[in-house]
């Protein structure tokens, strides 16, 4: 393992193993998309896999990174192109711990019709609040980018867009959740996902009818207090344990 990770907590290295084999579990990665969480030791530096397919990743993939994206340790592995969506948006909110970024098949209708803003449509996704901005990359890099986040520059505009938001949309592209724990932030990633089916198909049939943001605000809490038991459901699934 990278040397730099030498005196973090154990368990957190066995939840970023989790959180990289549950997220392509649940369908929200698949051989790209990336899962990142803030050294506790050390606020800026971030935790996260080299660059490699979440699925497969084990405890000595794993590399310290500071916020600007170099990372921490001499001859470290390859990191990750868009590294600079986690550094610069633990830069942007010093009240963020982890970071998950994918390109989740359900969620890119809502990142590209302008009209379709993504909301929560059930108790389960109240953190997505009054709607999920969506980050205009063209805006920075003009109109023939790669759509790649691969700069402190492109990182910080996405920052931006995020603002105060738990998840920020991304044209072309993907999604971005934030959470205050490691856990919180795949319970996001998993169930934006699944929000963004219900609310396409709800779309079809006829006008939904959203969670109020007060709703939004009150489940969210609710379902923070009960996080560790889908989090154990999932840890079990992808280790065999069920
Ligand atoms: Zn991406």
């Amino acid at each position: 393992m990278d040397r730099a990770l030498a005196d973090i907590d154990p368990a957190l290295i066995e939840d970023m193993v989790d959180a990289n084999h549950i997220l392509y579990h649940l369908g929200v990665v698949d051989g790209f998309g990336h899962v990142s969480a803030r050294d506790p030791n050390d606020p800026s530096r971030f935790i996260i896999s080299r660059s490699m397919a979440p699925a497969l990743v084990g405890a000595d993939d794993l590399m310290s990174i500071h916020l600007d994206g170099r990372p921490v340790s001499d001859n470290a592995p390859t990191a990750y192109l868009e590294r600079f969506i986690h550094g610069e948006i633990y830069r942007a909110r010093p009240d963020v711990v982890a970071v998950v970024h994918s390109h989740s098949a359900a969620v890119i209708p809502f990142c590209i019709v302008s009209t379709a803003t993504l909301k929560p449509v059930y108790h389960m996704s109240g953190f997505i609040g009054e709607g999920a901005p969506v980050f205009e990359i063209r805006d920075t890099a003009g109109s023939s980018s790669d759509m790649l986040v691969r700069s402190n520059e492109l990182g910080a505009a996405l920052a931006r867009s995020l603002g105060g938001n738990n998840i920020v949309l991304m044209r072309g592209h993907g999604s971005t959740v934030i959470g205050f724990n490691l856990r919180q932030a795949v319970y996001r990633a998993v169930y934006a996902e699944l929000n963004a089916k219900l609310q396409a198909e709800a779309l079809r049939l006829g006008t939904p009818n959203y969670l109020t943001l007060g709703e939004a605000v009150e489940s969210a809490k609710a379902n923070d207090g009960q996080q560790n038991r889908s989090w154990e459901l999932w840890k079990r699934e992808v280790r065999g344990e069920r």
